[in-house]
């Protein structure tokens, strides 16, 4: 898909609104439109990449930056003691449907494990 199609960077380019809660120079987080917990935000690079099959390896800052989003924001919900979820899906059998990598941020209750 080109990035052009993409939904996520529309939302990026301010094309597709969203409830924007946190921006960088390379990631921006807003709320999942249908959240599974109290707190479910998708923390996204800027830069298009599809899945995480397509990381290459001058990504490796852009993801690590991903979860230094996930940090800031977990302490700015409140939840960075009590705990918090970060899952990236991957693909049809992960459920993945954006094919914008995306970093799930779940947090605000306690989440059972395994995933199903
Ligand atoms: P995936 O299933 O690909 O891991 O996650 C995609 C997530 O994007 C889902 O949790 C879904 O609710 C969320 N989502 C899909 N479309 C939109 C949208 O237009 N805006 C927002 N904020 N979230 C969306
Ligand atoms: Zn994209």
């Amino acid at each position: 898909m080109a990035s052009s199609e993409c939904l996520f960077c529309s939302i990026v380019a301010g094309e597709i609104p969203a409830d924007i809660i946190y921006e960088s120079d390379s990631v921006i987080a807003f709320r999942d439109i249908d959240p599974q917990a109290p707190t479910h935000v998708l923390i996204i690079p800027r830069h298009h990449i599809a899945t995480i099959n397509d990381l290459e390896e001058s990504d490796a800052e852009r993801v690590g930056r991903l979860f230094l989003a996930a940090r800031e924001i977990a302490k700015q919900e409140g939840f960075e003691e009590t705990g918090y979820r970060t899952v990236m899906n991957c693909n049809a059998d992960a459920g993945q449907t954006v094919f914008h990598i995306h970093l799930h941020l779940l947090g605000g209750r306690e989440l059972s494990w395994p995933p199903g």
